[in-house]
């Protein structure tokens, strides 16, 4: 018999609240939708009970279709049939057009590539879209239409263009987005490390997520409940698809389809590809496998292949992977030895060798037991669910990583670092500047993203210019900037020239089309580059200061010239050449030299500055302010 239950006199007799939310993993491959329900986080399943929605999106003139559908006519009509549009967000023409040919049509249009399909032109944040509120309403049907909002997730190297072209895509997709977060964090969230009773509460874990078309390493450190992201390494060309086309390859050798190569019809090449993949899947529980197709010749393939076989052809990827994951331990200055555990993310680490080579490579625990296509929407949905307010007391803060190094520049061309990369998000970072020249009125500030020295080797984000700065000598106003970060890893960038209060602000909406392979680039350039760069810099930097003392003892002449005699004018002038001389040359190794040439002018001009500064005494005496002078 079932108890009636009876409120307190006053109260309400609803039972507690609990507000809805969901967590969304949107993949290249496959995407989920997740909740928390009575406390435990479940994904949300078609009647098939199916819970991966292939990320695919098939337009025809009068009909959208998303997942199992959409990919079942990618064969047939593959120019309507987008698949992995995930590569394609925040990115330019160029650089998808690099991108392996998906089938389809892209079109170079402002800012973003697109997408030529039977509905017209289609942008990546218009297709993401699709797969969203494909998402929301599988959702909505089994929650209802209370849903609060949704926490998506985002690798962790996803620049501003891209999180901000996520955000864009849910907005179309009418979800309130609670926040986003990164892939690795709700990975570690979902299995609950910092409250896991046998793991230790502290330590450092890594994430090694493979998935369909990419494969990311983040490293996190965990210190009373909390989670930052110490690194984030990967290789965006390196996933699932890479396994099954070694099989591939395999099969056209094995079945003496090399030479017909060329000739294969799309269709043909197409079911090789799926039963490449489907023989890699199957060899994760099967020893072996056999494999037939008829192609469109009627040429009938038929093979046996093993799971040795198949281990000894991808050995070499998997190595890559290992490689990858010191590189991610090396940047994070962590070795391998401090991990508490490695968190295996991504349909492609079901694989029995990849678990057994992460295994051999770490002496800590490898964490499998959560599906390993689930674990991230999982984890997102307990974000969601505590964001949307349904707190209980074990709940943690989370701090996410930024890609790359942000900063302004400076006079010379050079970048000052503001906020460094790896940055935990969000966070705030303030510099004061000052103005180069006499009466300067305004500042022209210039963002950049990026590890080099030089504001030329960096991506530049926005510019904006700071107007009425009252004038004064060079080096008195006082400007600060202010770079913030949000917690999605959005940027605004304040400048306030503190004696007068004036003030301007940008919030950087960065052009589109920085690609992760160009982040990868960027990293490396700024390893290799290190040392050129800084003595790049070092020139500049004298550089900078040489004009300065320049420019004042030229001015200083022109005002006061006949305080000097003949012999001493010619003097100055001599170092000033010797100045404009080296600055000519523009020989970065000669830094030295210059620094030298400017202190020799420092000095000579020491006596005329002496002078000058009498002759404004006697001024002041005579009855004038100094101020005026
Ligand atoms: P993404 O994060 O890119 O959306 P997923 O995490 O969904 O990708 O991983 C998709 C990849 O996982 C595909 O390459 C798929 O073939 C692979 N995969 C799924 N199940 C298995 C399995 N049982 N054995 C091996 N690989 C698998
Ligand atoms: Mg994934």
């Amino acid at each position: 018999m079932a108890l009636l239950q009876i409120s307190e006199p006053g109260e309400s007799t609803l039972p507690h609240q609990h507000r809805l939310a969901v967590g969304i993993d949107l993949g290249t491959t496959n995407s989920l939708v997740a909740t928390v329900r009575h406390g435990f986080p479940t994904v949300l399943s078609d009647e098939d009970a199916r819970a991966l929605v292939p990320s695919v999106v098939h337009y025809a003139p009068d009909a959208t279709t998303v997942g199992y559908a959409a990919k079942a006519l990618q064969t047939n009509d593959p120019r309507n049939t987008i698949a992995s549009v995930k590569r394609l967000m925040g990115r330019g023409f160029v650089d998808a057009r690099a991108l392996p040919d998906a089938g389809y049509c892209l079109v170079d249009t402002p800012g973003m590539v697109s997408v030529k399909t039977a509905q017209g032109v289609k942008s990546p944040v218009e297709v993401s879209a699709d797969i969203l509120k494909f998402l929301h309403a599988r959702a909505t049907a089994s929650l209802g239409d209370e849903l609060v909002g949704a926490v998506i997730t985002v690798p962790a190297y996803f620049d501003e263009a891209q999180r901000q072209a996520t955000k864009d895509a849910a907005q179309l997709a009418g979800l309130n987005v609670l926040r986003l977060l990164n892939e690795p964090t709700a990975a570690a969230i979902a299995y609950g490390l910092d409250n896991a009773d046998n793991i230790a509460k502290e330590g450092v874990f890594a994430v090694y997520d493979l998935g369909g078309g990419t494969f990311d390493v983040s490293i996190l450190k965990l210190s009373k409940g909390v989670f930052e992201v110490l690194s984030t390494h990967g290789d965006t060309a390196l996933g699932g698809d890479d396994f099954d086309h070694r099989v591939y390859c395999w099969i056209l050798e094995q079945a003496n389809l090399i030479g017909l190569h060329a000739n294969l019809s799309t269709q043909d090449v197409r079911l090789l590809q799926s039963k490449s993949r489907w023989a890699k899947e199957h060899l994760t529980t099967n020893g072996v496998v056999s494999i037939r197709a008829t192609l469109s010749d009627e040429h009938q393939v038929n093979l046996m292949l093993s799971q040795a076989q198949f281990f000894e052809m991808t050995k070499t990827l998997v190595d890559k992977t290992i490689g990858v994951l010191d590189e991610a331990l090396a940047q994070a200055h962590v070795s391998s030895s401090d991990l508490q555990g490695v968190v295996m993310v991504g349909g492609a680490t079901r694989m029995v060798h990849v678990q057994r080579a992460v295994a051999a490579h770490v002496a800590c625990p490898v964490l499998n037991d959560l599906d390993p296509d689930q674990v991230v929407a999982l984890g997102a949905a307990m974000q969601a669910n505590l964001l949307a307010g349904n707190r209980s007391d074990d709940d943690w803060l989370l701090l996410d990583v930024i890609p790359l190094s942000l900063g302004v520049e400076t006079m010379g061309g050079l970048t000052e670092k503001i906020i460094p990369r790896n940055s935990t998000l969000p966070l705030a970072r303030a510099q004061e500047f000052t103005t180069f020249k006499d009466g300067q009125t305004a500042m022209a500030l210039h963002v950049v993203q990026g590890e080099r020295e030089l504001v030329s080797e960096c991506r530049s984000l926005a510019r904006f210019e700071l107007r009425g700065i009252p004038p004064m000598v060079a080096g008195a106003a006082r400007v600060r900037v202010t770079y913030q970060v949000d917690a999605d890893g959005l940027l605004t960038v304040s400048a306030r020239e503190i004696n007068s209060g004036v003030s301007a602000e940008i919030t950087v909406k960065p052009s589109y089309g920085l690609s992760d392979n160009d982040i990868a680039k960027m990293l490396t350039d700024g390893n290799s580059h290190a040392k050129d760069d800084m003595q790049a810099r070092a020139w500049r930097e004298v550089l900078v200061d040489a004009q300065r003392i320049v420019l004042a003892v030229n001015s200083a002449i022109s005002e006061d010239g006949e305080l000097l005699t003949e012999d001493e004018r010619s003097d100055l002038l001599k170092h000033i050449k010797i100045i404009d001389d080296l600055i000519q040359a523009n020989d970065v190794s000669q830094a030295d030299a210059l620094r030298a040439a400017s202190d020799g002018l420092a000095h000579a001009s020491e006596e005329f500055a002496a002078r000058r500064m009498d002759k404004a005494i006697a001024h002041a005496l005579a009855g004038q302010s100094i101020d005026t002078l």
